[in-house]
């Protein structure tokens, strides 16, 4: 009797849990069959589509605003994926992701998507002031700016919460985390010191 008193509750909570998990996916406004319609192999379409859509919601981009196209290749040593859009020194350029072939080939498909959707955030928070609509070119400046707005952080540091709620990989997700902390606390902080300079 005793045993039942105690196995009641743990029952009650997993069905209540279960009950607003399915409220919250009826609510969902994104797409069932996802704005990516392809994706070079080896990106996960299912997981790409879920960052892109919560991303949009995020920052209050139009929910039908389509996706830049991603494209894998060769990319300095150093980077695991980059955000490309036109300047006015580089007009020819694509508004597009791309992301390493080596990123692809030797990272975990999680830590992939991930990368993909730090571009995608660079990809929102660069057509935001234009109110989400295309431009022929954007100030080159942008993406070095937008990794020290608290905004920008806060957003590429849910999508790390927003990958572990599908994959539970906390390796991956740690791995993520600490690449946000490296890249903001560099970059950040040299432009902290511009600032000050030019004070
Ligand atoms: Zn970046």
């Amino acid at each position: 009797m005793r045993r039942f008193a105690t196995a009641l509750p743990l029952v009650v909570a997993f069905v209540a849990t279960e009950a607003v998990a399915e409220s919250s996916r009826r609510a969902s406004p994104c797409p069932t069959e996802g704005d990516f319609k392809t994706l070079p192999a080896a990106i996960d379409l299912y997981t790409a589509n879920r960052v892109w859509c919560w991303m949009k919601q995020q920052v209050n981009a139009p929910l039908g605003l389509p996706p830049p196209p991603v494209f894998v290749g060769a990319l300095p040593w150093n980077k695991y994926s980059v955000f490309v859009f036109p300047t006015s020194e580089a007009p020819d350029d694509l508004f597009s992701i791309e992301i390493a072939w080596e990123t692809v080939q030797y990272e975990d498909p999680l830590f992939v998507v991930w990368a993909l959707g730090h571009e995608l955030a660079h990809s929102l928070f660069t057509l935001r002031p234009f109110g989400f609509k295309e431009q022929i070119t954007y100030p080159a400046a942008l993406p070095s700016m937008q990794h020290c707005d608290p905004e920008f952080r806060r957003i590429t540091i849910a999508a790390a919460d927003v990958l572990w709620d599908i994959y539970h990989s906390s390796d991956q997700r740690s791995k993520m985390l600490s690449l946000d902390k490296e890249r903001y606390g560099r970059e950040c902080s040299y432009l902290l010191n511009l600032t000050k300079l030019s004070q």
